[in-house]
């Protein structure tokens, strides 16, 4: 990943902390601050953020063995210019961040690859559909199989 390794090349120590989330984990971050208690965490519900189609990562920078979240960042000037690098670095490379719009989110990088995110969710839902299908096929299958011995039932 080129724009990870500019970052280290300009010795900014950035550590990813989260990449590709699955529909299920996105879910659930979903549901927090939501109906799990807690604060809330994303306002992309599955399917929706680039996390799910692996465009995505969240990073924090690594101080020695130490990650620095932006909240631990923000008061430390020397380190909240290193953050502020590493977006630069990324955004440099074609990703996007979050640090522009309502949905603040500073340690966010996608790089969508110059595709808009309903296209990637049209994809997966035609692989979904496609999938589905091939699963009613076996159910209906097994239905049949069913329906047949309860016939032979009735006829016993
Ligand atoms: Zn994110």
């Amino acid at each position: 990943m080129r724009a990870f390794e500019k970052c280290y090349k300009n010795k900014v120590p950035i550590y990813i902390v989260w990449g590709t989330r699955s529909d299920d984990q996105q879910e659930l971050l979903y549901r927090c601050g939501r109906t799990i208690p807690g604060i809330i965490q994303t306002t992309h519900r599955a399917g929706y953020s680039a996390h799910n189609y692996g465009l995505a990562l969240d990073f924090c920078l690594l101080f020695n063995t130490e990650i620095l979240s932006w909240e631990e960042v923000y008061p430390r000037k020397y380190w909240r210019q290193k953050w502020l690098r590493a977006v630069m670095l990324f955004e440099e490379e074609g990703w996007s961040s979050k640090w522009r719009g309502s949905n603040f989110e500073p340690g966010h990088l996608e790089n969508l690859m110059g595709k808009d995110i309903f296209e990637y969710m049209q994809e997966a839902k035609i692989k979904n559909n496609k999938r589905d299908e091939q699963t009613d096929n076996r159910n209906s299958g097994v239905q049949d199989l069913g329906k047949q011995s309860q016939d032979q039932n009735l006829l016993i």
